[in-house]
C-alpha cells in the first residue's frame, strides 16, 4: 500500500496501473464502517484508492472542524489490512490551491440539499459536493463507495453524478453499528462514557418508529414529535430533527409516500450524531 500526499504523486501512482478502480472518500479516524466500504471496493475492483481528507469547506462550525479526530497512522494500518492499494492524504492547499469556494445552484440538487442536514448545517453540502467533485476529477474512479449512514449525502452525490453525466457508479453500503445499535462514527470517540451510554437511545427510538410504521402508523408528524420527546427524555441527548421523509425526494413523507426513510440528528453532549433507518 502506498501513501501519497500530493496530486502529482497520486497521478503518478494512478498512471502506473490500468484496470478497474474503486474509490472510497473518507475524513479519516477510520472505524469498521469505513473498513466495510473498503472491503466492498476490494471485492469489486482491481485497485482501491482511499482518500483521507478532513475537508474544511463542509464544516459550518469552526470548533467542530478543530476537534475532528485525526489519526492518520492508525488509519493507514487499518487500510492496509482492509486491502487498500493507495491512500491519498492531501493537505488543504493541495486540494484548494486557490482557496476555491463553491455554491450549489442546480435546482434538482437544491431540492435535496435544502432539507435536514442542509437546513441545519448551512453550506455543508456545498462543501461536500465541492470536495467529492474535486476528488472524482483527481482519482477518476470507475466505482465510488459511500455509506448509507449519511443517507442524504449519498442521494446528493448520486444526483450530482447524474447532473454532471460522470461516468462512474455510486455504490451504497449499509450502516455498520456497534453491538448496542449506535451507528459507528468518527465522532463517537469524542463522547464521554456517560454520553456514549446514552447515544444508543437514538437508534432504539428510530427502530421503534420503524416498527410502528411497519404496523401501519401513517401519522408521520405525530410519530416524529413522539420520538423527539422520547429521545430528549435522556439528559445527555437533545434532538435537532427527526424527519420521516420520502426515501427518494427527501421531502416530508405523507400517506401516499411509498418508501420512507426515518432520519435524525441529535446532539449528544457537544457531539452531533446522525442516524437513519
Ligand atoms: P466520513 O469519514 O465520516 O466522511 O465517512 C466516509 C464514508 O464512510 C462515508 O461514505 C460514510 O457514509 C461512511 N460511513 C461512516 N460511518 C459509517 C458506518 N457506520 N457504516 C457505514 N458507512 C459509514
Amino acid at each position: 500500500m502506498k501513501i501519497v500526499k500530493t496530486v502529482a504523486q497520486l497521478a503518478a501512482e494512478l498512471n502506473q496501473n490500468k484496470g478497474s478502480l474503486g474509490f472510497v472518500p473518507t475524513m479519516g479516524a477510520l472505524h469498521e464502517g469505513h473498513v466495510s466500504l473498503v472491503k466492498q471496493a476490494r471485492q469489486h475492483n482491481d485497485r482501491v484508492v482511499v482518500s483521507v481528507f478532513v475537508n474544511p469547506t463542509q464544516f459550518n462550525d469552526a470548533k467542530d472542524l478543530e476537534k475532528y479526530p485525526r489519526t492518520l497512522e492508525a488509519d493507514a494500518a487499518l487500510l492496509e489490512q482492509a486491502g487498500a492499494d493507495v491512500v491519498f492524504a492531501p493537505s488543504v492547499e493541495e486540494i484548494y490551491p486557490n482557496k476555491e469556494s463553491y455554491t450549489i445552484t442546480h435546482e434538482r440538487l437544491l431540492a435535496l440539499t435544502s432539507v435536514m442536514e442542509g437546513a441545519h448545517r448551512p453550506g455543508h453540502f456545498d462543501g461536500v459536493v465541492q470536495v467529492v467533485g474535486r476528488l472524482f476529477d483527481l482519482v477518476r474512479p470507475m466505482r465510488a463507495y459511500f455509506g448509507e449512514k449519511d443517507y442524504q449525502q449519498v442521494a446528493i452525490i448520486k444526483m450530482m453524478v447524474a447532473i454532471d453525466k460522470r461516468d462512474l457508479t455510486i455504490v451504497t453500503c449499509p450502516i455498520i453499528r456497534a453491538a448496542d445499535g449506535l451507528a459507528l462514527s468518527s465522532r463517537n470517540t469524542l463522547l464521554s462514557p456517560d454520553e456514549r451510554a446514552a447515544a444508543p437511545n437514538i437508534y432504539k427510538v428510530l427502530a421503534g418508529i420503524r416498527i410502528a410504521i411497519e404496523a401501519g402508523e401513517r401519522d408521520y408528524r405525530k410519530a416524529e414529535k413522539e420520538a423527539i420527546l422520547q429521545i430528549d427524555k435522556n439528559r445527555y441527548l437533545c434532538t435537532q430533527y427527526i424527519e420521516i421523509v420520502d426515501a427518494v425526494t427527501l421531502q416530508k413523507a405523507d400517506q401516499t409516500t411509498k418508501d420512507v426513510r426515518i432520519c435524525a440528528a441529535v446532539m449528544c453532549g457537544a457531539v452531533r450524531l446522525i442516524d437513519n433507518v
